[in-house]
């Protein structure tokens, strides 16, 4: 294994960087250090001929020709940007992001000769560069540690306890919650785990619901890791108390967890920061934990945009107004259609249109509508119920008919649908989007889709 140091310049990496590699008997590779000595020049000066460009292409050439094992490696400020060095970083290493408060960073990096990214005065490009850069580090991070306030001998400290397995104790904490959470045996043996052959535990990452059982996110999510070849594992965690489950995950600091029914409204108020996304359709399905700080995304709204984009400007029946009617909505809405909200419960279904500014009627009306899209956001017809969410007579073979329910594949919607000739989008595939977006999130590492349809379960 690798140790990775990630974050912004003046965060302390070359300096946690040198202890550990002193502590551990290894070495450190500094990638600037690698880029300078391989050109024969300073930063500055290939930024000066090169430009960013010329210096992100030998930088990605640069790490992709790291050592693969016992190294400390630390990162440029702007290396997790690229896709391709997040892959190669994270393959078979602990990655820790370091970071500090944006004040504590112009201070320490105010003498600093580097040359300039943007136009901006020095303490706003600071600022501007860790706005945007936020999240990628967030994504890309095993582990996040705050050197605001903290020595560099104690940031080692932490680093050496990770690694060695003794930041926590899952063991002692599972079996406090055994009578609050069920957890499968296996599951339970991931957490008690003491020493991976790697040394440390595993990341931990789980699918959190009332019930959870029905989740395929384990199957898919332990494939994507062992595929990347991840220190994680991804385990089911079902509870009636959405309170009981995160403070669980907070106490075993797990890194991820995918929210479903029925607690992806109910987690909002536990969150440390929810995205603005996540706050418009008022539903989180996906939590990243970054040094014990918890934010929230929804991911649900691009597993329903992507299969829709050809369809952009069409005009939409989404049927439902519960928390995946609202990330129907919000993607439908990115795609410029026109929507129309049918609920049994005709307030809600009102209650909804009035946040996103569209309309809403009763399910009734749907054989007015004459809508070119339809989108199944209730769970008619899901196993065992073989009922459908409007009459079949009612579709057009111009139709083309979402399905959000995945159990079974083919829904008695899309199956009457395609008997009339209507195009059908499974509920599968909406998970399938969400999952890989989520996955992004956990891990930095975008996954292309045909990997994920190859190990869907
Ligand atoms: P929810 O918040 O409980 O909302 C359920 C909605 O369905 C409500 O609007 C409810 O109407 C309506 N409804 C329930 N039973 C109905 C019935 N018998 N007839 C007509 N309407 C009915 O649930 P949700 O989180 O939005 O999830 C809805 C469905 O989406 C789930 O069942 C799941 O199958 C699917 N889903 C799929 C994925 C995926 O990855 N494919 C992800 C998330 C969700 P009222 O307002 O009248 O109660």
């Amino acid at each position: 294994m690798r140790i990775v140091l990630i974050g912004f310049r003046g965060t302390g990496k070359t300096a946690v960087g040198r202890l550990l590699s002193k502590r551990l008997g290894i070495p450190l590779l500094d990638t600037d250090d690698l880029i300078e000595t391989r050109e024969g020049r300073s930063i500055s000066e290939i930024f000066h001929s090169g430009g960013e460009i010329y210096f992100r292409k030998i930088e990605k050439e640069v790490i992709t020709n790291l050592p693969e094992a016992g190294v400390v490696i630390s990162t440029g400020g702007g290396a997790v940007l690229d896709p391709v060095n997040v892959e190669h970083l994270r393959a078979k290493s602990f990655v820790f992001f370091l970071s500090a408060e944006p004040d504590t960073i112009i201070r320490r990096i105010q003498k600093s000769k580097r040359p300039p990214l943007t136009n901006l005065p020095f303490p706003e490009e600071v600022r501007h560069l860790l706005e945007i850069r936020r999240l990628e580090y967030l994504k890309v991070a095993d582990y996040c540690l705050d050197t605001t306030r903290t020595e560099v001998s104690a940031i080692a400290d932490t680093v050496q306890k990770i690694l060695e397995g003794k930041n926590i104790s899952c063991e002692q904490v599972s079996k406090e919650y055994q009578e609050k959470i069920a957890l499968s045996s296996e599951d339970l043996a991931v957490l008690s785990q003491e020493n991976t052959p790697n040394g440390g535990y595993p990341r931990i990452c789980a699918v959190m619901g009332n019930p959870a059982s029905h989740s395929k996110s384990p199957a898919l999510f332990n494939r994507l890791f062992t595929h990347y070849r991840l220190p994680y594992k991804y385990i089911r965690m079902e509870a009636p108390e959405v309170s009981n489950l995160l403070i669980f995950a907070r106490l075993c600091d797990f890194r991820g967890l995918s929210v479903t029914l029925p607690f992806k409204q109910q987690v909002i108020p536990y969150l440390n920061e929810v995205d603005r996304t996540a706050q418009q359709i008022g539903a989180v399905n996906t939590i990243v934990q970054c040094g014990n700080l918890m934010h929230g995304f929804n991911t649900d709204w691009l597993g329903i945009q992507r299969p829709l984009v050809h369809l952009k400007g069409s005009k939409v029946a989404v049927i439902g107004a519960g928390g995946a009617a609202a990330a129907a909505v919000y993607a439908c809405l990115t795609l410029d259609m026109q929507v129309t909200i049918l609920n049994r419960t005709i307030e809600r279904g009102q209650s909804l249109a009035e946040r996103f500014g569209c309309v809403s009627a009763s399910i009734a009306e749907f054989k007015n509508l004459k809508p070119e899209v339809v989108i199944n956001a209730t769970p008619v017809g899901m196993f065992p119920d073989t009922n459908t969410p409007v009459l079949v007579e009612m579709l057009t073979q111009d139709m083309t008919i979402f399905d959000l329910v995945y159990t079974p594949p083919e829904t008695p919607f899309l199956q009457a649908a395609a008997k009339i000739g209507c195009t059908t989008i499974p509920g599968m595939e909406m998970f399938l989007h969400q999952a890989r977006e989520q996955f992004l999130l956990f891990t930095g590492i975008s996954a292309p889709e045909a990997l994920v349809r190859e190990l869907m379960p």
